[in-house]
């Protein structure tokens, strides 16, 4: 009897520590290599047409996120999880999703990543321009964390964005921000993915931060998962700060909003050409990135650490 009770006591601690452990063990186990390599070739498919709103191909993706979303227990923060905007006449749609419960009194952290690319281009060969590292990539890394972070309660409000229509001038990320702002969501930082499908020269299971020395967000990553977040020169150099997602959040609520990418110029030849394509990407470190990005998160959120700019930057 008594024995069975300690088993019993045994077993339920187990669980517990299931519940609000995050080690890397287990978020490897959770999110696999297998699953990544099924949504990156799924979203980087020809039958995709390179994911904008004209070929009709953006709209098969956002249906294949949608369901992924509804599947995983990731509720809609808008109806339909959509967040409507008109671009060159056309109209389009964030994807906006909320893990857990949302209360408007608690601060925001939001996770995202740009789902269009830049469609059917005429010319010669290939004509489909895929955007499997741009960005099919950060998209599933997205959608990974989120189905990760979605098994677990959290004191904060987390939401997710799979934005469209960041290859015509961050329009997607922009309605957001301005929306959410309308809306007083109490915005505490922003992680954006862009392009973590090949390794960064210096090493495996790395990225490199835009904007690297705007916050403590580098650093307070770093201290979770040593040497995961590298300074990029060109990314100072080149302002890459500016040039995607996390700059409309900036932008609408001057925080913390920055983009993780391991895209350093050298280690891949196919940014924005037809063949930027699934098979040319490294999915192994792919999915390491992913899984560690997932686990510095789960830290950042339970541990409550303060993301903040840096003063005078
Ligand atoms: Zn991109």
């Amino acid at each position: 009897m008594k024995k069975i009770l300690l088993l019993l006591i045994g077993l339920s601690l187990q669980s517990c520590t299931a519940q609000t452990n995050f080690d890397q063990a287990e978020i490897r186990k959770q999110i696999t290599v297998e699953e990544t390599r099924s949504i990156l070739f799924t979203l980087a498919h020809d039958d995709m047409k390179g994911r904008d709103t004209k070929s009709g191909g953006y709209q098969k993706a956002a249906a294949y996120v949608t369901n992924y979303l509804q599947t995983h227990g990731i509720q809609p923060f808008y109806a339909a999880y959509r967040d409507s905007l008109v671009t060159d006449s056309l109209t389009s749609y964030n994807l906006v999703g909320q893990i857990g419960n949302y209360d408007p009194k608690r601060k925001t952290v939001l996770l995202g990543a740009h789902l269009d690319h830049i469609g059917i281009q005429e010319g010669e060969g290939d004509q489909i321009f895929n955007g499997a590292n741009d960005n099919a990539a950060g998209s599933t890394a997205v959608l990974q964390i989120a189905r990760f972070l979605a098994q677990h309660q959290w004191e904060q409000n987390l939401l997710i964005a799979l934005f469209a229509d960041e290859e015509k001038g961050l329009k997607g990320a922009f309605h957001l921000a301005e929306r959410m702002k309308s809306e007083k969501v109490d915005l505490a930082y922003m992680v954006n993915f862009e392009m973590i499908g090949t390794t960064l020269t210096t090493g495996e299971n790395q990225v490199y931060m835009t904007g690297y020395n705007l916050s403590n967000m580098a650093d307070e990553m770093n201290a979770v998962s040593e040497n995961f977040v590298q300074f990029l020169p060109q990314a100072k150099e080149y302002n890459l700060f500016k040039r995607s997602d996390n700059y409309a959040f900036y932008e609408a609520f001057s925080i913390p909003a920055q983009t993780l990418s391991s895209f350093d110029f050298q280690n891949y030849d196919f940014y924005h050409k037809a063949g930027d394509e699934a098979e040319k990407l490294d999915v192994e470190n792919m999915n390491q990135i992913i899984g560690t990005a997932a686990f510095t998160m789960a830290k950042l959120l339970k541990n409550k650490v303060l993301i903040e700019m840096n003063p005078g930057e």
